[in-house]
Order: C-alpha cells, then sequence, then structure tokens
C-alpha cells in the first residue's frame, strides 16, 4: 500500500472506530466540517446571516453545503446521500433483566442484523443520554472498551446446530451478560451515571446501542482489504463528507450538499429519515428568498447520488449472485440497477455515472440482483420521490453487508471519494 493510501486509510479507520452509534458519527462529522471552515445553523432561527460554508443537524442526521455569491441556488444541486445508522442491537428503556446467574441486558433488534455475528463479540455500549436540563439535555456515551457479550451455547448442548443451523430467538437468546450481580445490586442507571459522573436521578432516558470493541484493521496477503463494523454505510458517509469539505466551489456550477441520514436501515419513516422532509425542508430554508418556480427549476437542474453499500459476489454462494454482473472487491466502485426500482439508477443515470468514472480514471462495476431474489434498497428511490430529483445508486462492494463486522477493498474507499468529488463537479 503506498503512504498516500494508508493515510487515508488510516484516517477512515479512526472514523469508523470512533463512530460506533449515528449519535458519534454525526458529531465526528461535525468536528471535521468545523475544521474546514462549516459554522452550524440553527434549527430555531432563520439562517439569514449564514456563511457559505453550513451544517444543519437533527439528531442523528445532518446536511451540509457550500454556497459562493456567484452560484445562483437556480442553477441546482448535486446532493450526495448517505446513512449513519447500521443495525445492530439496542438497548430497551428498561434494564431489569437478571437470571439465576447473571446481570443481563434487555436488547432489541434494530434492522436486520446478522445475529449470529453479535454472538461471543467482546461489545461495547454507546448512543446518547438524555438528561435534566432546560429542560433536558444530551450527553454522547461510549462505554471505555467492551462490558459485554452474548455467549453462544456450547456444542455438548446443542448438539445438532452445525448441521440443523443456528436458530435464534430475538427476545430470549440474544441478551448480554454484563455483570455477575443480579439487576437490583448493580443498576445500570447507576452505572451509567457512574461512567457519565453525574446523579442517577439526572438521567431521564437514553438511545443506547452496542458495538463490536475489536478496532476495524487491514487483512489479506496484500493489506488489501478493510474489515471493519458499519462499513455500511459509514465508509459512505466518510467519503462524501471529505468530499464536500475538500471541493472548491469557486469553479463550480452547481451547489455541492451531503445529506446523511439516521434511520434507513429500518425504512427511513421518521423526522431525520430520508422518507420524511428533513432534507426538503433544508433545501427550502437554503432558497427561502427564491420563488417556487425557481424551485422547480432548481430541483429540474439537479442530481443526487445516494451512496451505500453493494453485495461483491461471494466466493462460497456463487449461486446466490447473477453471474453476469460479477462484482469484485477492489475492481472500483458499484452502479446498481433494478428494473423494479428498489435502485434509483435508470439509463441515464447509469450513463451519467458512466461518464464521471471515465472522465476520472475510476473503475467501475455494474450490480444487478438475481431475479428470482428479492432486492436490498436504499435512500436512493425514497429521496427521488420526496424531491422529484434524477437519483442514481452507487457505492462500495463488500462481503458480510450486515455482519457486526463487514469487509470491502482498500482501493475501492478510495475510487468512491474520487467518485464523490467529481460529482460535485460533474
Ligand atoms: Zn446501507
Amino acid at each position: 500500500m503506498d503512504s498516500a493510501l494508508e493515510k487515508e486509510i488510516n484516517n477512515l479507520q479512526e472514523f469508523l472506530d470512533a463512530s460506533t452509534s449515528p449519535f458519534h458519527a454525526i458529531n465526528n462529522v461535525k468536528e471535521l466540517l468545523v475544521g474546514h471552515g462549516f459554522s452550524e445553523v440553527p434549527g430555531h432561527d432563520n439562517w439569514d446571516s449564514r456563511t457559505n460554508r453550513n451544517f444543519f443537524i437533527r439528531d442523528g442526521s445532518i446536511v451540509a453545503w457550500v454556497e459562493a455569491d456567484n452560484l445562483p441556488f437556480e442553477n441546482g444541486f448535486r446532493i450526495l446521500g448517505a446513512h449513519t445508522d447500521s443495525p445492530n442491537l439496542r438497548l430497551k428503556p428498561l434494564q431489569l433483566l437478571s437470571s439465576n446467574t447473571f446481570g443481563q441486558l434487555s436488547v432489541e433488534t434494530y434492522g436486520s442484523p446478522l445475529l449470529n455475528s453479535w454472538l461471543d463479540r467482546d461489545l461495547g455500549i454507546s448512543g446518547r443520554v438524555i438528561v435534566e436540563g432546560d429542560p433536558f439535555a444530551q450527553v454522547l456515551f461510549s462505554s471505555n472498551g467492551a462490558i459485554c457479550r452474548i455467549p453462544q451455547l456450547a456444542i455438548h448442548l446443542d448438539r445438532d446446530v452445525n448441521k440443523k443451523g443456528l436458530k435464534l430467538n430475538a427476545e430470549t437468546h440474544l441478551a448480554p451478560i454484563w455483570t455477575d450481580l443480579p439487576a437490583d445490586s448493580l443498576a445500570f442507571n447507576e452505572w451509567i451515571a457512574d461512567q457519565l459522573s453525574i446523579s442517577s436521578r439526572k438521567i431521564l432516558s437514553w438511545d443506547l446501542m452496542l458495538h463490536d470493541a475489536q478496532e476495524s484493521t487491514i487483512l489479506g496477503a496484500n493489506e488489501e482489504w478493510l474489515v471493519s463494523g458499519r462499513i455500511d454505510n459509514l465508509v459512505s458517509c466518510y467519503a462524501a463528507i471529505t468530499a464536500l469539505s475538500d471541493f472548491d466551489v469557486s469553479n463550480s456550477e452547481t451547489i455541492p450538499l451531503v445529506c446523511l441520514f439516521d434511520h434507513e436501515e429500518v425504512g427511513s419513516v421518521s423526522s431525520v429519515g430520508a422518507s420524511g422532509n428533513f432534507l426538503s425542508t433544508v433545501i427550502n430554508r437554503i432558497m427561502s428568498g427564491c420563488s417556487s418556480e425557481s424551485r422547480a427549476v432548481a430541483f429540474e437542474k439537479s442530481f443526487c447520488a445516494s451512496v451505500d453499500g453493494a453485495h461483491a459476489t461471494h466466493p462460497n454462494y456463487p449461486e446466490r449472485h447473477d453471474l453476469n454482473h460479477i462484482v469484485k472487491l477492489n475492481e472500483g466502485i458499484v452502479i446498481k440497477r433494478n428494473a423494479n426500482q428498489r435502485y434509483a439508477t435508470d439509463g441515464i443515470g447509469e450513463a451519467f455515472s458512466k461518464k464521471i468514472c471515465v472522465n476520472s480514471e475510476i473503475p467501475f462495476q455494474i450490480f444487478a440482483n438475481r431475479s428470482d431474489l428479492s432486492c436490498g434498497s436504499t435512500i436512493g428511490p425514497t429521496t427521488a420521490a420526496s424531491l422529484g430529483v434524477r437519483t442514481i445508486d452507487i457505492g462500495v462492494p463488500q462481503l458480510s453487508m450486515h455482519s457486526a463486522r463487514e469487509i470491502c477493498g482498500v482501493e475501492d474507499q478510495h475510487h468512491l471519494r474520487t467518485f464523490c468529488q467529481s460529482f460535485f463537479s460533474s
């Protein structure tokens, strides 16, 4: 690996390791943007006195954009969209679970995690804690290293597991052990309060989740793969936001904008999800002095790229893939097509994406799902529907999608970043 790529991948690993929840991802994105001269605009006040480099945060979602005095909004936007959430296990509001032998945590699944990947893994806890304030405040929380584990049943007590497959009940089999003590002698609230150095009476609620405490790593005979939790979709978030923060708008003909949404893994229907009005409201506020006709013209001239993970062809399961559309790690970004609009790319979008790749010397591959398997989706179709903006679906290929630990190619993340930069000036 050359030193420039190594530096890039190290920065990405730092972001992945530190972004253990959507709230941490947003905070890390915020720090990166502030370091590049961006300012946060307030939700509860008008944006008349904003600068040219701005961002707006609501919970686990963010919109960031760059304006220029000689760049009219009517020229349209180049919108890069991705999601900050990943499938995982989330803590329920009351933590009273106790067996005869252990204090345990009550959890529920978020999205569609590969449940087996969470077993026998050293797990940390992270997210946000809501505390007393005026009327309340949120505090980021991340446990210092691993704190709990979901132990798999020994094979001696489940002799057929390798032949019949592992069946896990989400209510009864996934509760992590976190202490030898029964629940009432080490109340979870007390533990969290102790970690935050506050009184437990100040804790009102939380949005907490489990994460793999093992840091990301590089592997392969030639250091060709990145292994980490949350590759889907923090690799895309990082590529999009670094492309924006480095982008020189002085020669641009359109407004570059990045929107990172929470709640994609659970359908995007929320006040901060891609199916809601979060992004359109922000764009309306950006264009508050413009006529509705100007807004319509801007949307007509805009393009959106939904950046999300793509399935590489699995070497052990070739029968699960359309082998006319083979996708390999480190062979370039993936342009995703699906006639049923599970991906938003149409023929024009594919041509547009290929042009960017050819002009910027970015290798690319085309993905189509097997026709007899149901296809995944992204924020692409829902963003296209809510804005009425032509949209493409692209991303880096990966294996083990929705595992607690996924794998992608170190070169593909670089190609994705180059694509994001080129997209802004396309
Ligand atoms: Zn995704």
